[in-house]
């Protein structure tokens, strides 16, 4: 921590500051850095503590559902019914530690994706680029910036260019900062330190190098303890909706023990004590107690699977709106493409050179006719090769793996075309030293950097779409020296070029006499040499093709959005089934209104030179025409787009921090097919959570109806309302657990996306509560009157009964694993392990409810015999029966 006689750091100039931390041009040493984040610490703030067990545990007890199951222990009491009371304690108590242990579960998910979203940082440490976790950074690092990065850490700034910092995060002003270096008067405000960035703000635009001058918690963010991070809430709409369903239900419940009491006491005269213990076992049976747990583990479950399969959620409701895409927008480059570039063709005006080796080694060659062409022997091509491996920021690095890349794939293939040609990089480095840039952005689709000479000369080098370039050229370089540029051949050749898929690059220059040692726009607007044109392949990613088929079968459309040429977008879209050949292209979407926009986005599926803002536009034409839309992107300026988007996805590697914020998902490799995978995955754990609370309530339903029919036909309850209670216990912490884990549906991406309005509460779904609940009070219901008549005792003709409804409920798992198709499977019935688990579990619950002593006591149960038990598994093969009929009728429909 600073204290107040030190001078702060904004009022420091450069050399001051790096003299402060000890610190060098060239960085740390590693022995320094390591030193000092052992005595430091970790650049990382202090996670909110973790909700303690018991804290958790008390929680749980805030629910509607579970004050009503407080209230009816409290009546219990009062009428000093001990027993009844004791078990709905107990019950709520079970229920809120399963809870409480679940929710943990969950929250440990959720945080090791938090970690799995943990920033990187660029930092210079003894001369060398190293890429950290942003973790691992201390005060005296030298760190490199650019834009879409999240500023790691508080840093003085000692270079920029075109600097733009957006500091919401901390001063909540919207509009970036512009950045600077010289030093500020000691008063400056924070909001006007144009010299230094702040940990947790965003980069917009250009490029840094900084200094770290403090981390982790001695940060301003640190310091005003703002976290950031966007924690997953446990909120999403389905858990609203189940939320809104839990409280009319509480309400229904309520009002229909309220008539049964009534009913009971004025129709069937019976003693209002006994009604009223009626009432309360009717409101104990009706509540699904278990559904909110269920709920929470099933999504925690879905998330946690989701990020083994490198989808990772950072808003949770994302996993529920998967389920309903209707269209996925794709960038092309290394989401459907490997983002693997080698340079296959070298065009300049008098040959056409082919290169052979493939991937970041500078092993192979070129060739032109078969000859082998090194550099220093054509002047026309070695003033490409410069172009290609000056104007260019990749460096390559040879690992005991072989050849590794560090930068931008385009310009790997570049900088690993030159060596091929055998060109000398340190020399031409050192012979021709860069003095400035104007760094590549998907806006301007170019880079140019500026040399001086020995002589004093200005060279710049300017290398980007050919018709961004072609617009600046006056000439073009031919073997014998210069001539007027015939831009329209220029135009030809790269058409041409693109229209096999290729990415391609224009290489131009310009020579000046000496003036300054800066570059800007108006320098690089025109009269340039173009020097000639380098295409790139960049295959399409093997399982890309079959992910868009599995998109098609799945009823969802794929729209490839790109920077690229319309030639190469055209070329890779047909090599992967997008699209009917057409492209459109930026400047052709501009000349839309949103009304023409939206007609043309329904037809056209691969579009071309499109910048950001065109992106937000795509996006706002397909939700207009009532698509639900995930978007993908990598850039700053995506942002936007992936917040408009109903699922923005940024992609983990390549993306920007700023995407990474936006998005609600984050792909960790970037391939298309893994966001294919997330929907698959999105899609199973609704059907999942619908098939559980499928499962769960017309259990309950069954049991209110039992003790209805017990009141109203003025027999004794055939189940009392602790034995409910223990048949919703072990029903729910068993079986309905089992649906968290069920693998998906086969024809899960061979059904159309759901509808977004579609309710969880569909008719279907109410039909079949009513279906189940019946068989559920009718079985069992005829078991216990049967038993009766036949002379056993109430104790044990209620055993039965309980033993019945639990058989019909295991029937019922099996049942519901399908919502539409047959159960008749093997894969159905042996199909989830767990869910064989829980039944096996069940068993023995259930036989210790039977037999053991002081259960029965508990529960009022007495021994039943082998009879017994093959009459409670009948019943749960004729309501299985019954069930798969039922389901083989609506099918038929
Ligand atoms: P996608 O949106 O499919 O991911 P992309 O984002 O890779 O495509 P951009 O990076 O915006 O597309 O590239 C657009 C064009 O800019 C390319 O077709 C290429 O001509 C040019 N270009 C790409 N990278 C560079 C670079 N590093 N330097 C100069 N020009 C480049």
């Amino acid at each position: 921590m600073p204290t107040p006689d030190i001078t702060p750091w904004h009022s420091l100039d450069c050399p001051g500051a790096l003299a402060r931390c000890h610190s060098r041009d060239d960085g740390l040493s590693k022995e320094e850095a390591s030193a000092l984040l052992a005595s430091i610490g970790l650049n990382a703030l202090p996670q909110p503590p973790r909700k303690h067990l018991l804290q958790r545990f008390v929680l749980q007890f805030h629910n509607l559902l579970i004050y009503v199951l407080l209230a009816a222990a409290a009546i219990t009491a009062a009428l000093g019914d001990w027993v009844d009371c004791s078990v709905i304690v107990a019950v709520t108590v079970i229920n809120a530690l399963i809870g409480a242990l679940q929710e943990g579960r969950a929250e440990s998910a959720l945080a090791a994706i938090r970690d799995m979203l943990a920033p990187h940082a660029i930092v210079v440490r003894a001369g060398e680029r190293h890429e950290l976790d942003a973790s691992q950074l201390v005060p005296g690092d030298i760190v490199l910036l650019q834009s879409g990065d999240k500023v790691p850490a508080d840093v003085r700034l000692l270079e920029t260019r075109s600097l733009r910092v957006d500091e919401a995060a901390l001063t909540g002003e919207s509009v970036p900062a512009d950045k600077q270096t010289a030093a500020l008067p000691a008063a400056t405000e924070l909001a006007e330190r144009s010299n230094m960035a702040y940990a947790g703000t965003l980069v917009s635009f250009g490029q840094a190098r900084a200094l770290v001058v403090a981390t982790g918690s001695h940060t301003e963010l640190g310091r005003i303890n703002a976290m950031l991070g966007s924690v997953p809430a446990h909120v999403t709409p389905l858990t609203r909706e189940l939320e809104r369903f839990a409280r009319q239900l509480t309400a229904v419940i309520l009002a229909v023990a309220a008539v049964t009491i009534v009913l009971g006491v004025l129709w069937r005269g019976q003693d209002w004590q006994d009604m009223f213990m009626a009432g309360v076992g009717l409101a104990v049976a009706a509540i699904p107690e278990g559904l909110p747990a269920i709920v929470t583990i099933t999504l925690a479950i879905g998330v946690e699977r989701m990020a083994r399969k490198r989808a990772i959620m950072r808003k949770l409701p994302a996993v529920e709106t998967l389920g309903s895409v209707t269209v996925i927008c794709s960038d092309k480059t290394g989401t459907l493409t490997r983002n693997e570039m080698t340079a296959s063709h070298v065009l300049l005006r008098d040959a056409l050179l082919q290169t052979n080796g493939s991937g970041y080694a500078p092993e192979g060659g070129l060739f032109h006719d078969g000859v082998p062409q090194h550099y220093g022997n054509h002047h026309a091509l070695d003033a490409l090769l410069q172009a290609a491996a000056l104007c260019n920021d990749a460096q390559l690095q040879e690992l005991a793996s072989g050849w590794q890349l560090l930068g931008d794939p385009t310009e790997g293939a570049l900088l690993t075309l030159a060596l091929k040609a055998q060109l000398p990089l340190q020399e031409l480095q050192l012979q021709l030293p860069r003095r400035d840039a104007i760094p590549f952005e998907s806006e301007h689709r170019f880079m140019a950097t500026l040399h001086h000479d020995h002589n004093g000369q200005r060279l710049i080098l300017l290398k980007g779409a050919p018709e961004v370039v072609l617009a600046r050229v006056s000439h073009e370089q031919t073997a014998n020296g210069m001539q007027a540029a015939d831009v329209t051949w220029w135009q030809q050749q790269a058409a041409q070029l693109a229209g096999n898929g290729c990415r391609v690059l224009a290489l131009a220059s310009l020579q000046q006499p000496h003036s300054s040692s800066e570059l800007s726009f108006a320098d690089v607007s025109g009269g340039l040499t173009l020097l000639g044109l380098v295409a790139l392949i960049d295959p399409p990613r093997d399982e890309a093709q079959q992910a868009v088929a599995q998109c098609r079968a799945a009823g969802i459309r794929v729209k490839m959005i790109t920077g690229d040429h319309a030639a190469t977008a055209a070329a890779i879209g047909r090599q992967l089934g997008i699209g009917d050949g057409r492209a459109l292209n930026g400047h052709e979407i501009d000349q839309l209104d949103d009304a023409a926009l939206a007609a043309t986005v329904a037809e056209v599926d691969v579009f071309a030179r499109a910048s950001p803002e065109h992106k937000l536009r795509l996006v706002a034409a397909l939700k207009h025409g009532g698509e639900v839309v995930a978007m993908t992107g990598d850039g700053v300026n995506d942002a936007p787009a992936l917040k408009q988007a109903d699922v923005g996805v940024a992609m983990g590697g390549k993306g920007t921090e700023a995407a990474k914020e936006a998005a609600e998902m984050v792909i960790s490799d970037d391939n298309f097919a893994t966001l294919v995978a997330a929907v698959h995955e999105g899609r199973t754990v609704y059907d999942n959570l619908k098939k559980a609370i499928l499962f769960i309530l017309p259990t309950n339903v069954g049991q209110a109806l039992i003790i209805i029919a017990a009141i109203l036909f003025g027999v004794a309850l055939p189940i009392s309302p602790v034995q409910i209670l223990w048949v919703n216990m072990v029903s729910a912490v068993t079986l309905a657990l089992a649906f968290a884990f069920e693998p998906a549906e086969q024809g899960v991406m061979q059904r159309p996306p759901r509808p977004r309005a579609a309710q969880l509460i569909d008719r279907l779904f109410l039909w079949r509560l009513i279906f189940v609940g019946t068989l559920m009070v009718a079985i069992p219901f005829a078991l216990y009157l049967q038993q009766l008549s036949a002379g056993s005792s109430h104790a044990l003709a209620s055993t039965l009964a309980v033993n019945s409804m639990v058989a019909i409920e295991i029937a019922y798992l099996f049942n519901s694993r399908q919502r539409h198709a047959s159960a008749w499977q093997r894969g159905t019935l042996l199909g989830n392990p767990v869910a064989i688990g829980c039944v096996l579990l069940l068993i023995v619950l259930q036989l210790a409810f039977s037999y053991l002593p002081w259960l029965q006591q508990w529960f009022g149960t007495a021994s039943p015999t082998a009879s017994h038990w093959l009459q409670a598994i009948a019943s749960g093969i004729a309501a299985f029966v019954l069930i798969e009929l039922e389901k083989a009728m609506l099918r038929r429909r």
